[in-house]
């Protein structure tokens, strides 16, 4: 097969799954996942071929995919992916650029500063800060943080490039008691150590308590969050900031979904957010770009640029070019898929786009309330929090309605309790879906309440 002739079956194969996507089962069923045996096979010594491999991967891998590019899956925030980005990663893919700088790749250079200009914008944060696209949260927040504790420490006078963490004055991390896993990797990656991460009490809806802040110098990195993972809820900016930076503190934020409501009318969420020495958030979870693509934002551009300067004799570049600003020195113009999710969609359909799952959370909240669930969270963005009558019940009800096929969302503890987290994400998901997922919710309560009774 020639080049051309694969990649046109490769797009074939991938428009014809695409097309299934909203009857697509959520989660793959017995039969697929047995069909993952295929994959089982040595290592071959001769070639196979790409219209084999290609063949195989799409046989026995389609089946198996986990549905979260289509409309009834309500799992954790993945974000379903825009036609349009995808459609752009499909050129990214055949140009095959290594977009460090402008030297290796002038058209992504300039493509990624336009797409960090218009990020600033939609996000309302301060435009003269520096922009990295890396792959995921995660390593944005490393990119924060690591710029963080450089900044702190050259200004007690520590030259952290040079002489490293041990025997430096020492810099102290201030977390939201509910901070996502990941940003708790990061500072153990850091080299921080999670005995020693100060823990900023929250209240029930797992925002941090203004009232309770730690004290604060300019030693301390603290880090919030706009959305936490299960309830959806924002620190309050406003109270905290001001007090932190006053203090010296350099302030991080954890935005990685929750940031987007800054794009919408429920923008209030976010105020005092712009405040903040850094952010970081994803494209790849509410704004349905492809996977790996996510922003690190630092306000303070060169201190950005210094942390994660890559320069060599053989290769420097610009301070801000892309290699200089993220975790990584080859690299996929990653920016590129936020370009084309922006300007396809514009303002007003990033808007929309968010304030729809929102409208749609908030009349599922509401609904599953009046059907005598137990909504924990006050919802304000995307995210419903539920419990059934008690705790056996909440289980065996979201194993019911895994079962049935219909849906597929994931399983929390909130408070030490079981309870099940509902995430509206994908662009394809209208209300039918949301009605879907109410009637499964009823179907299934009442079947774990029939076998109940039998068994009794
Ligand atoms: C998903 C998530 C992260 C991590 O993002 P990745 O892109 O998966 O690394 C961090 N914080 C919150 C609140 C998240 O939901």
């Amino acid at each position: 097969m020639t080049e051309e002739d694969l990649l046109a079956e490769a797009d074939r194969r991938a428009a014809s799954y695409l097309r299934d996507a909203a009857r697509r089962r959520p989660f793959p069923d017995a039969r697929a996942l047995a069909g993952l045996a295929l994959f089982d096979e040595p290592l071959p010594s001769k070639g196979r071929g790409g219209a084999d491999t290609l063949a195989l991967f799409d046989g026995a891998g389609s089946p198996a995919t986990v549905a979260s590019n289509g409309p009834r899956y309500f799992g954790f925030v993945l974000g379903a992916s825009l036609p349009a980005a995808s459609a752009i990663d499909r050129m990214v893919l055949a140009w095959d650029q290594c977009a460090s700088s402008h030297d290796t790749s002038p058209v992504s250079a300039a493509v990624e500063k336009v797409a960090a200009h218009w990020i600033l914008e939609i996000l309302d944060l301060p435009r003269e800060s520096g922009v990295g696209f890396g792959t995921s949260a995660t390593t944005g927040t490393i990119t924060c943080l690591s710029a963080a504790r450089r900044t702190l420490l050259a200004r007690a006078g520590w030259d952290f490039d040079r002489d490293g963490l041990a025997g430096s004055p020492g810099i102290r991390i201030a977390l939201s008691a509910t901070a996502h896993i990941s940003v708790r990797k990061a500072v153990r990656l850091l080299g921080f150590g999670n005995a020693r991460v100060i823990e900023i009490p929250t209240d029930d809806g797992g925002r941090v308590d203004p009232a309770r802040l730690p004290a604060l110098d300019d030693r301390t990195i603290v880090c919030l969050q706009a959305g936490e993972v299960n309830t959806g809820a924002f620190d309050p900016f406003e109270a905290v900031i001001p007090v932190a930076k006053a203090a010296g503190a350099w302030v991080h934020v954890d935005g990685a979904f929750g940031l987007w409501a800054r794009a919408s009318n429920r923008r209030a969420l976010t105020a005092g957010i712009d405040a903040a020495d850094s952010w970081t958030t994803d494209g790849h979870k509410w704004l349905n770009t492809p996977y790996d693509c996510a922003v690190a934002i630092c306000r303070d551009r060169d201190a950005m640029a210094q942390a994660m300067n890559s320069d060599a004799a053989y290769f420097s570049a610009a301070a801000d070019s892309q290699k200089n600003m993220t975790m990584e020195f080859s690299r996929r113009p990653r920016g590129v898929s936020i370009w084309a999710a922006l300007r396809s969609l514009g303002r007003d359909g990033v808007a929309a786009l968010i304030e729809r799952h929102c409208d749609y959370a908030a009349y599922l909240g509401r609904r599953l309330l009046e059907e005598g669930f137990d909504v924990v969270n006050s919802v304000c963005i995307n995210q419903v929090l539920v419990r059934c009558a008690d705790d056996v019940e909440t289980l065996a009800v979201r194993e019911a309605v895994l079962d049935s096929g219909r849906t597929w969302f994931s399983p929390t503890s909130w408070q030490g309790r079981p309870a099940f987290r509902l995430s509206i994400s994908s662009w394809r998901t209208e209300m039918a879906d949301i009605e879907m997922l109410i009637e499964a919710l009823i179907d299934a309560r009442q079947s774990v309440m029939t076998a109940a009774k039998t068994m009794s």
